[in-house]
């Protein structure tokens, strides 16, 4: 007799993923979906996805190269190679050229190719970017958290590396350096760049520099580490952030010519998977990383919107007692709960998960836990991403302004105002729990 057919069961699944859930800001976002189909007010400050569109030239770019049908290089087309590598030199002072430069279908895919290919632990400051830790697990790899402190700026120390590399010298590690930083907005002086390339060398751990908002430094003055420590360092960034163009899925590694070794393995790996990024994108990307005037009034004028918009609501949060950081680049806030601890504990929080869980519920704002960017559950503090507003709206009312004008209180809560009314929430939920 025929056995009833009842599914196969999840025992089948590989180790390394059971239980492994959907990447946090995917999740949130889905949730807030659900929430709004249910007709309640969502304010959207989970997802770190910029609000502006993508710059007009490199949209039409884009619609240039519709037609572009072919599959194209592994490693990514020759001539967003070559302006890549042009770009790299230029702002770096640093030698490189095209066969150095890897494109791939999101940074975070680059990452996870380059997890498979390196045998070697990762090594991840904390608070950190959601994805660096489960991409370690799901390949097998080692993870070590090094936690940083808010008195520090939650900047990893010199001393913490040194003291890393020195448990076991010899042992091969990537150590990851995001910053700007998702969550927490702040980045490294040149000095500090320099007091940890000192350290990297001396051990020769590799560095994979992840400055995928590098050019959202709220000054323009993004410092980067690879011309402090070129042999040993990967760069990593791509369209998402500055560009607005996270979903045309465009990432970009830049390797040391000393790990060509490395490049190889990963597009080896690229080629049994991905095959190569999508062609239309990487032509329109060309003009993107090419630059020029109008891609760079656009970001003056992204930066300005970011900028405002991080020191009002700074401002509104320490207000409501919370302690937060001065943001420097990106558009996180990584504000802590604890001051509120006896009120939060006496509503029955006492983990940073439950502080979001009712603050979704009761406020209908979303934000993520601390505990998704590897600090302990009991520490109350969480990130807001304060891209909750119609960034193409903010982008025009903004051109409108004289160049001295000020990004206010007035102006951001004309052209911002979910995001802005989202933090007037917070504050007014944390003072009234309880
Ligand atoms: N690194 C950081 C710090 C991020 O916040 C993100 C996206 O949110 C990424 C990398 C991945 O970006 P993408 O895969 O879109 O290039």
């Amino acid at each position: 007799m025929a056995r009833r057919f009842d599914g196969f069961p999840d025992v089948q699944l590989n180790l390394n993923v059971r239980g492994v859930p959907r990447s946090a800001t995917l999740a949130i976002n889905e949730r807030c979906a659900t929430m709004e189909r249910e007709g309640r007010t969502v304010y959207r400050l989970g997802l770190g996805q910029s609000p502006f569109p993508v710059p007009v030239p490199v949209v039409e770019a884009l619609r240039r190269n519709a037609h572009q049908k072919d599959y194209l290089p592994v490693q990514g087309l020759g001539e967003l190679r070559e302006t890549i590598a042009g770009q790299h030199r230029d702002e770096f002072g640093v030698d490189c050229e095209a066969d150095d430069v890897l494109v791939g279908p999101g940074s975070k895919e680059l990452m996870f190719l380059l997890q498979l290919v390196y045998y070697g632990d990762l090594v991840i400051p904390t608070p950190a970017w959601v994805s660096y830790a489960p991409q370690a697990r799901i390949i097998g790899r080692h993870v070590h958290l090094l936690t940083t402190r808010p008195d520090n700026g939650w900047r990893l120390s010199p001393d913490q590396l040194r003291m890393l590399c020195a448990l076991d010298p010899g042992r091969p590690r990537i150590v990851v350096l995001n910053y700007p930083s998702n969550p927490t907005g702040g980045t490294y002086s040149e000095t500090e760049l320099e007091a940890l390339a000192e350290v990297a060398a001396a051990n020769r751990v590799v560095l994979l520099s992840d400055e995928i908002y590098g050019r959202l430094h709220h000054d323009g003055e993004h410092r980067s580490i690879v011309p402090l420590y070129p042999q040993g360092t990967i760069f990593s960034g791509g369209l998402s952030k500055w560009c607005g163009a996270g979903g045309w899925r465009l990432g970009v590694f830049v390797l040391p010519r000393q790990m060509r070794w490395l490049l190889d393995a990963m597009a080896a790996a690229a080629s049994e998977t991905f095959t190569s990024t999508s062609a239309p994108i990487q032509y329109a990307a060309v003009r993107a990383f090419e630059g020029g005037p109008a891609i760079d009034a656009y970001l003056v004028q992204c930066r300005r919107i970011l900028k405002g918009l991080g020191a009002v609501l700074t401002r509104r949060l320490r207000a409501g007692g919370l302690d937060v950081l001065d943001p420097e680049g990106a558009f996180y806030l990584f504000p802590d709960f604890g001051p509120h601890l006896d009120r939060l504990k006496a509503a029955g929080i006492t983990t940073s998960d439950a502080l979001c869980e009712r603050l979704l519920a009761d406020t209908g704002v979303a934000i993520l836990p601390g505990s998704q960017f590897g600090r302990p559950p009991e520490e109350l503090v969480a990130r807001i991403a304060y891209v909750n507003f119609d960034g193409e709206a903010a982008l025009s009312a903004v051109r409108d302004l004289s160049d001295d004008a000020p990004v206010d209180d007035a102006f951001l809560t004309r052209w911002c105002a979910p995001t802005v009314e989202a933090i007037d929430r917070i504050v007014g939920w944390v003072e009234g729990v309880g």
